[in-house]
């Protein structure tokens, strides 16, 4: 159907990487450049320093059960799951004397609690079928989380709540917009799913097995730095160990955060509303830190061994249950302010320094072997974990984050509208993206003719 296409991905996720499968599958030719020494993006499995040969995720880490195209997807490619954190959620918090407490019920009530209070509008959301051109979502998204808080007379549990939240929307109840939460209770209600799993060997192993067959087509520490849209082709600029080179190619499928991608040179200049859509959106500050330790100390049959905490440290899991082994892995996630304490916290005291703070765990039964973390705000390639919508976002704009433009198409967790900030928002849009060009292509029937590369 593609075939004599050529056609460029940008970025080796698994938003790029998926498209690159599709597209191979339809006959194109392509090329796939990522500007990492690695693929995978910000799924990033960290294999060096632990002991035991164990390893844990840096980057995306949980699968649910409902993460419909990324579940087909490792099972076409043959990969196994690993079941986690089977007991689910619980939250952990400081009492008022300081000592912080497990309390003896689980997350969701907290979330159910906030998903009584925001009742009305996710009605009147729904009513709106959920779309971002209606009146109804411009004014929910015009508010802050905290805004809502403080007009509902919120107490100061509701407000925990909230603010625990910003483990899973990377941002603050003062910079989240209220749409986020009620779109996501209009969705599906608590986003502590049922069943939860990783890949087994590593959620790497997902972007290796997809990146294997592109073999040469696949060109890392090459990055996309500029774009044009010539005629019937798109010239794109990439540079690679200082040297720039041009590639022609039929059709552009550009996966990479908004937040870099604005910084890139395209010419003619996109539509303005797509132009400002891509400028205003807002990625969330993340830091993961995964620390090793001597043994599983967490560990209390049948108790949950993953911990939402108002605490700077963030939200705590077990990070590698399903490895063998005596030393352990505990993961930190630190969303929105608290990926700001976190650093803070690591810069003076260390990864000992944040030992400490799980106390309340059993750390100090145990020896921390290593650490490793990442701030993926500091992360030039990502500049940020995932988008996050405040309420400067303008809601009318969403749709062109993934709306294409002549030969150029869009990918990215960031352009997905049922599962944006997840693996399965990556893999959906990449196949989105995909049958984009083979529906734009069949459409417009390209003149056959071999693709100019230059590298
Ligand atoms: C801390 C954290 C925790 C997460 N937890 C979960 C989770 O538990 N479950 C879940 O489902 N999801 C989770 N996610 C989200 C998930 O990891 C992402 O949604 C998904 O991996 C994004 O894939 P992508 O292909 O859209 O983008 P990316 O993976 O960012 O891919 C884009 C690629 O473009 C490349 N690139 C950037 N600029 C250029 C350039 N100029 N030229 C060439 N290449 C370039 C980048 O190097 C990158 O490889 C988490 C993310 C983070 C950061």
């Amino acid at each position: 159907m593609l075939q004599g296409v050529s056609v460029l991905v940008a970025g080796a996720g698994l938003a790029g990487l998926t498209a690159a499968r599709d597209l191979l599958a339809l006959g194109a030719t392509v090329t796939v450049v990522d500007a990492r020494d690695r693929v995978g993006g910000r799924v990033h499995t960290v294999r060096n320093g632990f002991a035991a040969g164990q390893h844990a995720e840096a980057g995306g880490d949980m699968i649910d059960a409902t993460h419909a195209e990324l579940l087909a997807l490792v099972d076409e490619l043959g990969l196994k799951l690993a079941p986690i954190l089977r007991a689910g959620w619980a939250y952990a918090r400081p009492d008022e004397h300081g000592v912080v407490r497990v309390v003896p019920r689980d997350a969701a009530h907290g979330w159910e609690r906030l998903a009584l209070g925001l009742g009305e509008l996710t009605r009147q959301y729904r009513l709106a079928e959920r779309r971002w051109d209606t009146p109804i979502t411009q004014a929910i998204a015009q508010k802050t989380v905290l805004q809502w808080l403080d007009d509902s007379h919120a107490d100061p549990e509701l407000r925990a709540t909230a603010e625990g939240l910003r483990g899973f929307f990377l941002a603050d109840p003062d910079e989240l917009s209220l749409i986020a939460l009620v779109d996501q209770f209009a969705a599906e209600g608590s986003p502590a799913g049922d069943r939860t799993y990783r890949i087994l060997g590593g959620n790497d192993q997902l972007a290796t097995a997809l990146a294997t067959p592109l073999g040469e087509r696949l060109k890392l520490a090459t990055e996309l730095a500029a774009i044009s849209l010539r005629g019937q082709r798109v010239r794109a600029s990439l540079k690679h160990k200082r040297q720039t080179q041009q590639l022609t190619c039929d059709y552009l499928v550009c996966t990479l955060p908004a937040s870099v991608l604005r910084r890139i040179p395209i010419t003619p200049a996109l539509p303005a509303q797509q132009h400002d859509a891509i400028a205003a959106l807002r990625y969330g500050r993340a830091t993961k830190t995964l620390l090793q330790f001597s043994s599983r100390f967490w560990r209390v049959p049948g108790k949950p061994a993953a911990f939402g905490t108002p605490m700077p440290f963030g939200a705590v899991w077990d990070g590698n249950e399903e490895q063998r082994g005596k030393p352990a892995i505990l993961t930190l996630l630190a969303g929105g302010s608290a990926s700001d304490a976190t650093s803070e916290l690591l810069g003076r005291d260390g990864a000992a320094g944040l030992g400490r703070q799980l106390e309340w765990l059993g750390a100090q039964r145990a020896q921390l072997l290593t650490s490793h973390h990442v701030t993926w705000e500091d992360d030039p390639l990502a500049r940020g974990g995932y988008a996050f919508f405040d309420p400067g976002f303008t809601p009318d704009l969403r749709r062109w984050l993934a709306q294409p433009c002549g030969r150029l198409f869009f990918a990215g967790e960031h352009t997905s509208l049922r599962w944006q900030g997840y693996m399965n928002g990556a893999v959906e849009t990449g196949r989105r993206a995909a049958a984009e060009v083979a529906a734009v292509h069949g459409m417009t029937g390209v003149v056959r003719r071999r693709p100019r590369n230059a590298l």
